[in-house]
């Protein structure tokens, strides 16, 4: 027992000296990213780059996936399970604020969620875990997915390629940045974890006119004053106190003048919640709800929606078992539990089919100013978190093989 436990603090020191030797490589990875950032479906000079990074670590089983993705796996040398771990490699269209000599040299496309941070991670990852094959009881596939910021997202394309089908169920296991959270420390929640994410395009149409004679109008904007108050009916009256809902309406285009009525308004927002069943439900109450509103007020009101993610769910063993692994990686203090988080992701995808854990990476320094939130112009990360979160994802792969 004392020799099993000695053998296990050995390979995680290992593990720990080999993140800490490659990170200052895999901290110019993440800059050459940064300074080089695709957008969504378009990243084929980063899927290109990753292929010859992935290529100089020895390792040659690389398979294409939805066009701008790989499919990458390393063997171990003893039979065992198969596992999944996934990094996502597009950008925003954000014009870069941060005054650094790696910024963006693309023009209006910035790495501003940390997606570049999360490929150098995997790919350190990859480095540590290719050097450690001994170590590995399984057989590791590593997933560096194309466009998670546009809808209908990069992991449903994964999803449909047959090489990925051949893998079958497996754990999935992926991280995030998180820039409120201190670098050094990681956070985990078991069960639901994030929102699913619906687009709605409500166009509201009377019958426009000269302001001062509104008996000769249908008033399109007062019913889509109306159409806005009642629909937070949705989540403050017909949702469950106990199912977090959120109808967010961020776009409102009235285009009259002070005295004319236009004669349509176009109401543009986004749904999330944490059930799916409530979420069907949820948008077939919101069609009735406004097309009844304007039809009473004597108007038209047509309802679109884009579906988008589902609900991300943390699968509540393999979320406890990682937390606990990551508390003897980091030490105790540096674990927290996270709460839940109405963002979107469409890692979400996998992780209806399997078991998954999306577990957060701290990345912020008050000290040093790095604070920014994500989808910023001024996010930036603490670059020591590289080493920590490829060194942290080879400890839990290991384990959870061993497991
Ligand atoms: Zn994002
Ligand atoms: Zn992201």
């Amino acid at each position: 027992m004392l020799k099993r436990h000695k053998c296990k603090m050995e390979i995680l020191q290992k593990i720990k000296n080999l993140a800490n030797k490659f990170a200052p490589e895999f901290v110019a990875v993440r800059r050459h990213l940064h300074q080089n950032p695709e957008l969504s479906f378009q990243e084929y000079k980063t899927c290109a780059y990753v292929k010859e990074q992935l290529e100089s670590i020895g390792i040659t089983d690389i398979v294409s996936v939805a066009k701008t993705g790989l499919l990458v796996t390393i063997p171990g040398n003893r039979e065992g399970k198969s596992i999944l771990l996934r990094a996502d490699m597009d950008a925003l269209p954000i014009h870069e604020k941060n005054v650094v000599n790696y910024a963006s040299e693309n023009e209006g496309v910035m790495h501003a969620c940390g997606h570049d941070a999360h490929t150098a991670s995997l790919l350190l990852c990859a480095k540590i875990l290719y050097q450690m094959k001994g170590e590995i009881k399984g057989t590791v596939q590593l997933l560096f997915q194309p466009a998670e910021e546009v809808m209908p997202g990069g992991a449903s394309l994964v999803m449909n390629e047959k090489v990925y089908q051949s893998l079958g169920s497996l754990p999935h296991i992926g991280q995030h940045v998180k820039p409120d959270l201190p670098v050094g420390k990681v956070g985990f929640r078991s069960g639901k974890f994030m929102a699913s994410m619906d687009e709605i395009f409500l166009k509201v149409t009377g019958k426009g006119g000269h302001a001062a004679m509104p008996e000769n109008t249908i008033d399109p904007v007062l019913i889509a004053s109306h159409i806005i108050i009642a629909a937070q009916q949705l989540v403050s009256r017909m949702a469950s106190p106990k199912t977090p809902s959120v109808l967010s309406f961020g776009k409102v285009i009235a285009d009259g003048a002070i005295n004319i009525i236009p004669d349509e308004v176009i109401i543009e927002g986004t749904f999330r919640t944490l059930d799916e069943a409530w979420r069907k439900t949820a948008l077939m109450k919101l069609e009735k709800l406004v097309t009844s509103i304007a039809e009473g007020m004597g108007g038209e009101c047509e309802l679109k929606i884009n579906h988008g993610y589902p609900h991300l769910i943390n699968d509540d063993a393999l979320t406890e078992n990682l937390k606990a692994f990551a508390i003897s990686y980091m030490g105790t203090e540096n674990v927290v539990d996270l709460d839940q988080w109405m963002a979107a992701e469409d890692f979400a995808y996998y992780s209806q089919q399997n078991p998954a854990c999306f577990y957060l990476l701290g990345v912020g320094n008050e000290k040093e100013e790095i604070s920014s939130g994500l989808h910023t112009p001024t996010f930036n990360i603490d670059e020591s978190a590289l080493e920590i979160g490829g060194g942290l994802m080879v400890w839990l792969t290991l384990k959870t093989l061993d497991t």
